[in-house]
């Protein structure tokens, strides 16, 4: 499940990025991805968005 979307997918999807944030490895589909980019590389919190 998309941790910024809510977009869900069966298992793990192999083309979205696992981000690991305090611990906790969260997912975001293709589409958040490419948003959060500079965001992710930045190790934001996800909260920021
Ligand atoms: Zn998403």
């Amino acid at each position: 499940m998309c941790a910024r979307c809510g977009t869900r997918a069966e298992g793990a999807p192999p083309t979205w990025t696992c981000s690991l944030e305090n611990g906790v490895r969260q997912y975001f589909c293709d589409t958040c991805s490419r948003e959060n980019l500079r965001s992710i590389e930045g190790r934001l919190d996800s909260a920021w968005w």
